[in-house]
């Protein structure tokens, strides 16, 4: 059986699923495929969904403080409530230890001008926010056979406060909503299902795309496909013929979360914001049920696990890494009570070289691709359908997205989003070249 529809979007992952939503709400023939079983059901599963605005570009801030005020009212993003449940914002705050290389000076900038208010706590003030954490400046992160791992520390960190980053308690939840959005509005999701290869056709002397083949040999045509894959999304890129026109590119990379039991005084129902520690190379999000979800901020001294084939690497966290994770954190928060065996996960970031996502069109006609999201753009994605939404529908009305950047307007600040920030071919952009973006 073939097919013919207006646009196919490869991968039903958070991002996918606004995609989905956004360009079935323009009226489109929507057709989401997805290998796995359900929505979100990729890395969106293992997301650690902490909403914050601490990025080292003014458009990536904005984008993220845009993508907020979506996430506050849910439903009426959606416009309208999955019977099945909806994922909800949890506000924490956000705390940024002070520590050289942390960036932090460049965020208050782009904070004071984009109006994100916070405060800067001093090591007395983090003493009655922390209870019993340990404040230590211990910076640069070491690994543990380092001699100079257990040196004291001279001086005590500060920090910046913003109150009002969270998180979102269910992020394969938040996926499924979109997806549930999307049908009201048409989109159809085909589970189970992978794409193979992507069709090319001729018009008018020109190569552009002309659809999807499915591995059971079906072919959906569309003048529209989308690459939202995840990890696997170079893959399909090069399966596009489109990742030699690429100046800025993407690759899965290996990342372990652990859950460990927050401390008495440290919890969120305590009121214990997010932390993010480049002084140890962790950060810490708390959650629902007295718990820590405690992953790491790619310090120097950590090797970085690259994948080739993002459908075979070790899905368990290894003692190793638990056992770094879990030293930096004990030298911080001296009262925890560290388990004797890795609880957590292992999933894949697809990170771009820059570690600021890729939004954009290709070399191929139709063919456009929302990757490279670097493990920090669960946050982003009711705002990135509406993106990718808009630069389709100016190079389908004829408009050339490379050469005249489309400019989003953010209603919540009445400011322009350059979406070139996000394009394939920028220069690399300025950032601390870690998740934090
Ligand atoms: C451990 C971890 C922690 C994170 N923490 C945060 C955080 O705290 N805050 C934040 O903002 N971001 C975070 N992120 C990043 C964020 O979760 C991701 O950027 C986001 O979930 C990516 O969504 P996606 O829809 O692009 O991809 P995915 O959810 O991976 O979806 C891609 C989909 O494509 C499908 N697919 C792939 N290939 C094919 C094919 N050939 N045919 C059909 N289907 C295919 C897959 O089955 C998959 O369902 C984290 C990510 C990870 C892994």
């Amino acid at each position: 059986m073939n097919d013919t529809v207006d646009a196919v979007v490869i991968g039903a992952g958070v991002i996918g699923s606004s995609v989905a939503l956004e360009l079935a709400r323009g009226g489109r023939k929507v057709v989401v495929v997805d290998k796995g079983p359900s929505a979100g059901a990729g890395s969106t599963s293992s997301s650690v969904s902490i909403i914050r605005f601490s990025y080292s570009t003014l458009d990536s801030v904005l984008t993220a403080w845009e993508a907020a005020v979506m996430w506050h009212d849910w439903e009426g993003h959606l416009g309208v409530v999955d019977p099945d449940g909806m994922a909800r914002f949890v506000r924490t705050g956000m705390c940024i230890f002070e520590t050289p290389g942390d960036g932090s000076e460049r965020i208050k900038q782009l904070w004071d001008d984009v109006g994100i208010k916070y405060t800067v706590v001093s090591p007395a003030g983090l003493h009655d926010l922390l209870p019993g954490v340990d404040l230590g400046c211990y910076y640069p992160p070491k690994l543990i056979d380092d001699p100079e791992f257990g040196e004291d520390a001279a001086t005590e960190l500060s920090a910046i406060l913003e109150p009002e980053s969270g998180f979102i308690d269910d992020p394969m939840l938040a996926a499924r909503n979109l997806a549930f959005a999307a049908r009201l509005h048409g989109a159809q999701f085909r589970f189970r299902e992978q794409v193979v290869s992507i069709d090319r056709r001729t018009e008018l002397g020109s190569e552009r795309v002309g659809g999807v083949v499915l591995a059971s040999g079906e072919v959906i045509n569309a003048p529209v496909v989308v690459n939202v894959g995840g990890p696997h999304s170079s893959l399909i890129n090069r399966m596009a013929g489109v990742a030699d026109g690429m100046r800025i590119r993407n690759r899965p990379l290996r990342q372990e979360v652990f859950t460990v039991t927050a401390p008495s005084g440290l919890r969120l129902e305590d009121g214990l914001p997010a932390v993010t520690d480049l002084d140890i190379g962790q950060y810490i999000r708390p959650h629902i049920g007295g718990t820590w979800l405690v992953g790491g901020t790619e310090p120097e001294c950590d090797e970085l696990h690259w994948i080739d084939d993002p459908d075979h690497y070790e899905a368990n966290p290894t003692v190793e890494q638990f056992e770094v994770s879990m030293m930096r954190l004990a030298r911080r928060v001296p009262v925890l009570g560290v388990p004797h065996r890795p609880v957590g996960l292992a999933a894949l970031y697809d990170v771009a070289d820059d570690w600021v996502p890729i939004y954009d069109k290709s070399d191929l006609p139709g063919y456009f691709m929302a990757c490279g999201t670097s493990g920090n753009q669960f946050k982003n994605a009711p705002i990135v359908g509406k993106f990718m939404r808009d630069i389709i529908d100016a190079e389908a009305s004829g408009h050339d997205h490379d050469h005249h950047p489309v400019q989003f307007h953010g209603p919540r600040t009445g400011r322009e989003i350059n979406l070139a920030a996000f394009s394939r071919l920028r220069e690399k952009s300025h950032t601390s070249g870690t998740v934090m973006g």
